[in-house]
């Protein structure tokens, strides 16, 4: 009888509950399965699909060192993984498939579908807790309902983690290969996935678990324990850069977590000042992830706040192009989308300055850019950028409250005041003075080709607030 690793957002070896698990049952195969329609249904970006299927590939390498082949189906749509899953099974003589849980509506409609089907035929389908540090559902208020507000539930999660502290799952031992099926290579009709990510941009973004953890480590080196001062500074790499490896899952939060508190004597709320907040930030992630399981209707394009449906958004397609291509005529706003357009990566503090521009100064519908986010993240994660995009609309649970518009020139002067960034990204503006570039004069546009702003910032935020004022 054979076990099954079924991979998907957790493509590694190390702290992988659902591999060890596999593996102590033996012998263990690993299988990926590849789902490009329901993938773009779910606007996943060209550069994450590339992403992923690069690191398949060197996740082949890593599990044949354990003698652990990697099996690849491809499967259109979801609905169709439980009757494909259960012939793999029936192929392989598998007993048990072990995975590690996924939070979204339809990663969870089709694990329970799966886990009747292979059941009618005996078959176990076992779900480990390997994407987040506490299971989603065990961190709960005294009335037993989510946390709704961040603080609170950080503090609950650190003193969980206190007296059960994160456990690394080892690395499984390697097994015989006697009998086994040889892994597959990438089959040839996911290869077109990768034809369309520019070398340069792969380069950029290696797709191994070796590269997560020299990422890793290098920002514990040099970085962590200036990250309070330094990561709302777009121009300063003040940040790890690790969100498309979480996301894929190369490294573990766990992982990021066990580094950090290393690196701060074991502690994680007290210590250097750097690593309490960078801990924090991996809460926030937590925090999402947790949310999503517990208002499944996050996934289903509802706000957590249901009475802001009621908020009448502008319909204005040229508005939503002009922030999509940047070219809203705000130099951090067209810089941030440059970035985002070319890397496949756009900075937190910009992340807020974008999404906040969207849905309060254009007061477009945010789910318009929750979208576009996903089309072209490297780092897309439903949880992470829906809870991000709510946060920012003032939709959201613990969202910035609706009459605090960030105005995106203050935000420039502030988080990149000599406008290091924006030079970078709008090399049109380059000559342009420090004092000049955040809001560049009528002549300065004309003369540099740079467009005038589409919105005034002033009345559209009193706009913002009026569509929100009184919603009950
Ligand atoms: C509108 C909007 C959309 C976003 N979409 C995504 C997304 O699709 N995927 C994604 O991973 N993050 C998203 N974020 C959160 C955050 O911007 C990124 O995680 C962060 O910029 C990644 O950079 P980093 O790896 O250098 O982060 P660091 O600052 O080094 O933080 C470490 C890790 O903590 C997690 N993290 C940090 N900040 C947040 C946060 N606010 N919410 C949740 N997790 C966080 C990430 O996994 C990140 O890699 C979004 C934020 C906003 C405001």
């Amino acid at each position: 009888m054979t076990s099954v690793c079924w991979f998907r957002t957790d493509l590694r070896v190390l702290d992988q509950p659902a591999l060890a698990a596999a593996a102590a049952q033996g012998p263990a195969i690993g299988l990926f399965i590849a789902s490009p329609a329901q993938w773009r249904s779910h606007h996943d970006a060209a550069i994450k699909i590339d992403f992923w299927l690069r690191a398949v590939q060197s996740l082949r390498i890593e599990l044949e060192r354990l003698n652990i082949p990697l099996k690849i189906l491809v499967v259109d749509q979801w609905a169709e993984v439980p009757s494909a899953l259960l012939a793999f099974c029936q192929q392989h003589d598998v007993q048990n498939v072990h995975c590690n849980r996924e939070q979204g509506v339809n990663e969870r409609r089709r694990d329970r579908a799966s886990y009747r089907l292979l059941a009618e035929h005996n078959i176990s389908l076992l779900g480990h807790q390997g994407g987040t540090l506490l299971v989603p559902g065990s961190v709960k208020t005294g009335a037993d309902a989510y946390y709704r507000v961040f603080t609170p539930f950080s503090k609950a999660c650190r003193e969980k983690l206190r007296t059960a502290p994160y456990q690394l799952t080892a690395l499984p031992k390697k097994q015989t290969s006697k009998g086994l099926p040889s892994s597959d290579a990438l089959p040839p009709e996911l290869k077109p996935l990768l034809a369309v990510t520019k070398k340069s941009l792969q380069d950029a973004w290696p797709a191994t678990t070796e590269a997560a953890h020299a990422r890793l480590e290098l920002f514990a080196q040099t970085r962590m324990a200036q990250y309070q001062p330094d990561r709302d500074f777009p121009a300063i790499p003040g940040t790890s850069v690790l969100s498309p490896y979480l996301a894929a899952g190369l490294i573990s939060a766990g992982q990021c977590l066990h580094v950090a508190m290393h690196l701060n004597k074991g502690e994680s709320d007290t210590g250097q000042r750097g690593i309490v907040v960078w801990i924090n930030e991996l809460l926030w992630r937590e925090f999402y992830q947790h949310l999503m399981h517990g208002y499944p209707t996050l996934s289903m394009h509802q706000p957590m706040r249901p009475e802001t449906n009621a908020v009448v958004w502008r319909k204005a397609p040229e508005d939503f192009k002009a922030w999509s291509q940047a070219r809203t005529g705000v130099p951090i706003v067209d810089a941030a989308m440059r970035q985002l357009l070319a890397t496949g990566w756009m900075h937190n503090r910009l992340r807020m300055v974008v999404a906040m521009y969207l849905s309060k100064n254009l007061l477009l519908d945010w789910r318009l850019g929750e979208t576009f986010f996903m089309q072209h993240l490297i780092d897309g994660e439903l949880a992470a950028n829906n809870g991000g995009w709510q946060w920012s609309a003032s939709t959201g649970a613990d969202s910035a409250p609706y009459f605090r518009v960030f105005n995106p020139i203050s935000q420039s002067e502030k988080f990149d005041a000599e406008g290091r960034f924006i030079k970078h990204w709008l090399p049109e503006l380059a000559s342009l003075s420090a004092k000049e570039i955040h809001d560049p004069s009528t002549a300065a546009r004309r003369a540099l080709n740079y467009p005038e702003q589409i919105v005034d910032l002033r009345s559209s935020r009193v706009r913002a607030i009026e569509a929100f004022k009184g919603l009950r």
